[in-house]
């Protein structure tokens, strides 16, 4: 299953005049929302033999376009159910505010169906519940991915942000790369094609010209290389060495 942005917000908050200091901050966010796109779910269902109660643990594999890596999270449906109770009771707090946003997540996340975490069911009809849940929770993981990654949300909403923060770390994300990842960008220096001389012709990534930037940024990495900003933050989502001299970035 694959999520989709279907949400589209003017993104306002940061407007007017083109800076450096500008353009980063939306590389940032970018990163932040674009590593919560093209994920895919498949979940099934573990019994644990635990010596006290026998339990199912519900291993999700997580495949990301985006970082070109697949990971496996673990969580009892208790804890999936847990998650998504903290997550409510967070958007409530602003939808009393009136917060536009957090009543829209609310609304995504509490369409699916989500089976109640007390059901006693027969022995007969536990591979129903577990059938049941393994698409309740699934439909969560993927609504609340598919609102959290939509543009804008973050900036208009800080609740939004820290929900963001939180699914990642329940999801397992590989944060440490993605940590390093916004400290490479932030270490760019954006330059005025018309300031400097470059002394290559082309963007060593994509190996075009320089001539038409074309709503692309020219970037100087501290080893001192230019790239496309599109192509260097490309290349960060997945390597960290420069492709001109190998120095590491970010770190
Ligand atoms: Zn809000
Ligand atoms: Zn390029
Ligand atoms: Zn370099």
């Amino acid at each position: 299953m694959a999520t989709h942005a279907q949400y589209s917000i003017n993104d306002d908050a940061i407007s007017g005049r083109y800076t450096a200091a500008n353009a980063k901050k939306r590389l940032v966010r970018k990163i932040q929302q674009d590593s919560l796109k093209q994920l895919s779910f498949s979940t099934t269902a573990v019994l644990v033999r635990s010596p006290t109660t026998p339990y199912y643990s519900y291993h999700m594999t997580i495949t990301s376009e985006y970082y070109k890596q697949k990971w496996i999270v673990c969580h009892r449906y208790s804890e999936f159910y847990r998650l998504r109770k903290r997550i409510l009771e967070q958007l409530q707090v602003h939808m009393k505010m009136n917060c536009a946003y957090c009543k829209t997540l609310h609304h995504q996340i509490t369409k699916f169906e989500f089976p109640k975490r007390t059901t006693i069911f027969k022995k007969t009809e536990v591979n129903e519940q577990v059938a049941q849940r393994t698409s309740g929770l699934e439909d969560f993981v993927v609504a609340l991915c598919q609102y959290l990654s939509a543009e804008g949300v973050t900036v208009h909403c800080k609740n939004i942000l820290a929900i963001q923060g939180m699914t990642k770390e329940y999801l397992q994300f590989p944060l440490a790369h993605e940590e390093q990842h916004i400290r490479a960008i932030k270490s760019l220096t954006y330059v005025d094609p018309r300031d400097v001389r470059v002394d290559t012709d082309n963007c060593p990534i994509c190996l075009n010209d320089w001539g038409e930037l074309d709503g692309n940024q020219l970037v100087l990495s501290l080893c001192g290389h230019f790239f496309h900003e599109h192509c260097i933050n490309e290349w960060y989502t997945t390597r960290f060495d420069c492709p001109m001299c190998r120095q590491i970035a970010g770190i």
